[in-house]
């Protein structure tokens, strides 16, 4: 399967309604991306399958949907306010801003060969002000990760929900980075989408869930369809690791511009606990009642990108092979082979034309497939077109109305998007057979 170069799969994500550049009609604004009526169904169907597998198939992770802006306080425990920074350098003559660690030569401007400046520290967090005075003591920050919010509320949840160790909090959200360099589409913006999750365990057992949490995660991509020769762990240098973890592991994605991060699986010891408590000086330590005591749990932490995965779910579902046209030539055929879990929609319902005497029987077939299924209905332009439509949006299945459906046996035909194989089932078994060739497809959700 080819991979597209980054600006066929731009220019497909825009035709087709996946992305949109951002604020287009006033010239757009750098690096912020809308996603259209398919790119948030792909988005959604990401969310839902982390969802899924982080809480609902877990006996011991909970969710949580915290707040963006929070006290200013969170960022100085966490040490956000003093380190979460990253080098900048900029070109005396163009004056562009650079992350020398993204540059090839760190010294000289890439456009064009100046010396650069000596690297600066500058804050990713965007500042912002509550209520109406403008003064440092109305000051906030956006959150530049969902973290911090699940540890301010470890105790409510504690409490709330009478849970053990190990036990997890899981959490789907936005932050805000204000990345020196975004860019590659939708890799790299400065407001995106969060999947984390603190999972909070007891000192020493720490080594023992970080490595069955690296491979809980690598798991979820390759069972999620992503080519296991596309996906490779990678641990963290010790002078590469953030300032609050013991050890990291990230899955990274073979992008067309090289390898690059989908998520990084963190041992943060217990970092982030004993500072709030240092800090707010309440207490955040877990009584293990076993053992009689009172200690801060460790937390190993999945930290995934919605938007990261999306345009990996893209990259990987990209196809192009020759197909016939049915005219005995052949044409390139462009195909999303998204996994029926991640595709925006499952089914198409297709009337061979708009004609009075199939809308009806198409409609009603389309109401009932509509009730199980994430599906779609199409009567636009000729047959051929349309399947060539699903296909450039991944719909593993297409459902086709015909004349002798009406006239003859109420029967419709399936075609499946990879095999482009067609067969005929009657109506009133269509739900089974739509169910079964998902299945088929890989899906474990119909
Ligand atoms: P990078 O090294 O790429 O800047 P990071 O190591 O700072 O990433 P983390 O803090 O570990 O990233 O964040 C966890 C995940 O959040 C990343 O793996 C990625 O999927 C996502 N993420 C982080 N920053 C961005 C961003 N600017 N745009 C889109 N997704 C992001």
């Amino acid at each position: 399967m080819a991979q597209p170069d980054l600006s066929k799969l731009v220019s497909l994500a825009k035709r087709r309604g996946f992305v949109f550049p951002s604020s287009e009609i006033y010239g757009g604004i750098g690096s912020s991306w809308d996603y259209g009526p398919l790119g948030v169904e792909l988005k959604r169907n990401v969310k839902e399958a982390w969802w899924r597998a982080m809480v609902y198939e877990r006996d011991d992770v909970v969710g949580l949907d915290s707040a963006i802006i929070q006290n200013p306080q969170v960022w100085v425990a966490s040490g956000h306010a003093e380190n979460f920074t990253d080098p900048l350098v900029e070109c005396p003559e163009c004056r562009k801003r650079f992350r020398p660690d993204h540059l090839d030569d760190p010294t000289k401007c890439p456009d064009d060969s100046t010396t650069l400046s000596a690297p600066r520290m500058f804050n990713l967090m965007f500042k912002t002000f509550v209520g109406p005075v403008e003064d440092s003591a109305n000051q906030v920050w956006l959150r530049p990760e969902t973290a911090q919010g699940i540890f301010i509320n470890f105790d409510n949840v504690l409490t709330a929900m009478r849970h053990k160790l190990p036990f997890g909090i899981a959490q789907i959200g936005k932050s805000f980075r204000n990345e020196i360099t975004p860019g590659n589409f939708i890799f790299r913006t400065r407001e995106f989408e969060q999947m984390e999750m603190e999972f909070f365990v007891k000192p020493g057992e720490d080594d023992y869930w970080h490595r069955h949490w690296i491979e809980q995660r690598f798991n979820w991509y390759r069972d999620l369809g992503i080519r296991e020769e596309n996906l490779r762990l990678r641990d963290h240098d010790p002078d590469e690791l953030a300032h609050y973890a013991k050890a990291t592991a990230d899955v990274e994605y073979n992008f067309p511009w090289g390898w690059g991060e989908l998520e990084g699986i963190a041992n943060r010891t217990d970092f982030d606990l004993s500072q709030h408590e240092a800090v707010s000086g309440k207490t955040m330590k877990y009584f293990d009642q076993e053992a009689n005591e009172h200690y801060f749990p460790y937390v190993i932490e999945p930290a995934a990108g919605a938007d990261r995965a999306a345009l990996t779910f893209m990259f990987d579902a990209y196809d192009e092979e020759m197909a016939p046209t049915g005219d005995g030539k052949e044409e390139v055929r462009t195909v999303l082979r998204f996994h029926p879990d991640i595709a925006p929609a499952q089914v198409a319902v297709l009337p061979l034309s708009r004609n009075a005497k199939l809308t009806p029987t198409a409609r009603d077939v389309h109401a009932q497939v509509r009730h199980v299924f994430r599906s779609q209905y199409d009567d636009a332009q000729s047959i051929g077109r349309r399947y060539r439509r699903q296909d450039e949006i991944g719909t593993p299945l297409c459902v086709t109305v015909d004349f002798q459906t009406v006239e003859e046996d109420q029967a419709v035909t399936i075609r499946n998007r990879d095999s482009m194989q067609q067969h005929r089932v009657p109506i009133a078994d269509l739900a089974d057979a739509l169910r079964s060739a998902l299945r088929d497809m890989g899906s474990t959700r119909v």
